[in-house]
């Protein structure tokens, strides 16, 4: 007989994982093998994350009150990815953009707002160790604080998943054990990739409420002999076991239902179809991302190519332009446009919308000044190339004789 389950400690990713997938959370926790990598977009957001961090720790190591020190977070940050193994030089820009602009919207820091920096915390809630970090703890004022979380999630939080997040939730229960001269807690999610924050707040009720649930789902998960399904989610692509994970290869071999609705009135039967097919397309989008990344490798050692009845090529992007409304003012004054005329004919100044207006305005052109006019506007605005794109098309088939009738 197997020994039974017991949670070391509970944790808000360890319990996160088994809200989305009972059976990750087993070959996680329960029965542990090896893991697939994550690629780089978790390791991006550890390093944007120690960046903050040990800048926060400068501050207040040497008690600095003032402007923020954008000069030691782009040292830390590069501090943080030479420890690291991401490259890429677009991702390390990327890094320095969305840093500047969290430091361009944080001003002025005082250190003294400052209570704590990755603050450890090991609570015992129910009989079970509940541990983790919170990135930092803000004071607010004289009995109000702010529990800070640093995300580098591309989608910005819906207001439901805020009020439902887990993470502020367990963390609400913490800050009330460590703080309790705090009367009002606040939980904020710094969006790095969004340049804003999200905010929440619990009441205590919630709280409890929240504890309850957690102490549920640890006992939960050591439940003897449960089973331990798995949940396609729109993480799939992106879970360290889904190499593991006999729904994921389902999904990926194309070997799951698509079945009607059957009662149009069921709304249980209909959101559930719904939420499946929605998961199963965005693994698939994530599956011809990666063979996508595959072929662009081949096509940059070895130039386009065909396969399988089709042929693979980047072609361009072509370019975006952008134009200033003086110079378009300008460019048609010079052919006898009025400014008013030019800004009433060209509402929107995009390319469309000014080639349109130059079109209109050369049937009233000497041919000559015409072409003058295409040539001068073909020349002006600030041109930026946009990324190349993959295209496949069909290969045509050639060489098929006729049959001549005898
Ligand atoms: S791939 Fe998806 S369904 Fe499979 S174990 Fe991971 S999260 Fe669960």
């Amino acid at each position: 007989m197997s020994t039974p389950f017991v949670n070391q400690h509970l944790s808000v990713s360890r319990l996160k994982l088994l809200e989305r997938c009972a059976l990750a959370f087993y070959f996680q926790y329960v029965s542990p093998g090896e893991r697939e990598s994550r690629g780089g977009a978790p390791e991006f957001g550890t390093i944007l994350h120690a960046a903050l961090e040990r800048t926060y720790q400068w501050i207040v190591g040497k008690e600095f009150s003032g402007p923020f020190p954008t000069d030691e977070l782009i040292r830390a940050y590069q501090e943080a990815w030479q420890e690291g193994k991401l490259t890429g030089v677009h991702t390390f820009q990327e890094g320095l953009h969305l840093l500047r602009s969290y430091a361009r919207s944080h001003p002025v820091v005082n250190h003294w707002d400052i209570l704590a920096i990755e603050q450890e915390f090991n609570i015992n809630l129910g009989g079970y160790t509940v541990n983790g970090f919170i990135d930092r703890v803000d004071r607010l004022g004289p009995r109000s604080i702010a529990i800070v979380d640093y995300k580098s999630n591309r989608l910005l939080f819906t207001r439901e998943e805020l009020e439902g997040d887990l993470q502020m939730s367990m963390y609400g229960i913490v800050a009330r054990r460590l703080y309790p001269w705090a009367e009002r807690i606040s939980f904020v999610f710094h969006m790095l990739r969004h340049d804003t924050h999200q905010g929440t707040e619990r009441t205590a009720q919630e709280l409890d409420d929240a504890a309850g649930y957690v102490i549920a789902l640890g006992t939960q998960s050591e439940t003897q002999d449960r089973e331990w399904l798995p949940t396609l989610n729109p993480l799939c692509g992106y879970c360290d076991h889904r190499r593991r994970c006999p729904a994921y290869a389902q999904a990926l071999a194309g070997k799951h239902e698509v079945t009607a609705v059957e009662n149009w009135e069921d709304w249980e039967e209909i959101a559930r179809k719904r939420e499946t097919y929605a998961a199963l397309a965005k693994l698939m989008y994530r599956r011809k991302d990666e063979l996508d990344a595959v072929i662009r490798a081949k096509i940059e050692q070895d130039g386009e190519f065909e396969a399988a009845g089709s042929r693979y090529r980047y072609i361009s992007g072509g370019t975006s332009v952008t134009y200033q409304e003086e110079e378009v003012v300008r460019l048609f004054a010079a052919y006898g446009i009025p400014p008013d005329q030019t800004l009433r004919g060209i509402r929107i100044l995009d390319p469309g919308a000014v080639e349109a207006f130059r079109e209109e305005v050369s049937k009233t052109l000497p041919r000559v000044l015409s072409e003058m006019l295409k040539a001068s506007l073909d020349t002006m605005g600030d041109r930026v190339p946009n990324a190349q794109r993959l295209i496949s098309s069909p290969v045509k088939k050639v060489g098929t004789a006729k049959k001549v009738a005898s």
